[in-house]
């Protein structure tokens, strides 16, 4: 699969990564209802560790010219990603996490997310040891839905006072909208599949 991948590269620029995970959700994923994707196969249960080098070269070469020096991702799906990432950005990843205590301490930086697949609020804080001023930052994530997750973590970086040069995300669900509303406010977001739609009945359509 990937030597084909890379002879039609040869031919005309495609991105490894992005073709090897659009055929990776067609053969392995499996679509629940109408707004769940399952990647359990190779993102979010096992994890095939070859594939995520090729989506944090990507990330890499999106945003090469951004002087990014912190990763920070939301636990616990965006932790793997974030750190085969960071390799190529030689850089630390800090990953907010969820506490069920709705008693924040004043050490940590914190935002209330909407859990798309569970239900229900998380609160997520990061250590202000962690983030602070001067910070230029990535955000990563496995999917993009509606938007809370990065809402949160761009809310983190603001009250951090850290700059965020962007996001990273692997899958956006573009029917959902958060990343439309995320671009609106002026936020750069990168997707390496975006999808246009999907049902158990008729699969995965991507969107360009
Ligand atoms: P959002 O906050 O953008 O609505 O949803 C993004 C978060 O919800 C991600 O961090 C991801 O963990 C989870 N998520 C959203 N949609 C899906 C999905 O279709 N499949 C999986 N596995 N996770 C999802």
């Amino acid at each position: 699969m990937i030597t084909s991948i890379l002879l039609s590269n040869i031919c005309s620029w495609v991105c490894l990564a992005v073709e090897l995970l659009k055929h990776k959700i067609l053969t392995e994923g499996r679509v629940c209802g109408s707004d769940v994707l399952k990647v359990d196969s190779f993102l979010n249960h096992r994890i095939d560790v070859r594939f995520l080098n090729e989506v944090g070269k990507e990330f890499r070469r999106l945003y090469c010219d951004c002087d990014v020096n912190k990763i920070l991702t939301v636990e616990a799906s965006g932790i793997g990603i974030a750190c085969i990432t960071a390799q190529f950005f030689d850089c630390p990843v800090v990953f907010a996490k969820k506490s069920a205590s709705r008693n924040i301490s004043t050490s940590v930086y914190s935002a209330e997310v909407e859990s798309f697949t569970h239900g229900g609020v998380n609160t997520v804080v990061v250590s202000k040891e962690h983030l602070g001023e001067g910070d230029r930052v990535l955000i990563i994530d496995d999917f993009l839905a509606r938007g809370e997750a990065l809402r949160g973590l761009v809310s983190v970086c603001a009250q951090a006072k850290a700059e965020v040069v962007g996001a990273g995300i692997v899958i956006e669900k573009a029917y959902q909208g958060g990343g439309d509303d995320l671009r609106a406010s002026g936020l750069r977001v990168e997707s390496l599949a975006r999808i246009a739609s999907m049902s158990e009945e008729t699969g995965v359509v991507f969107a360009d």
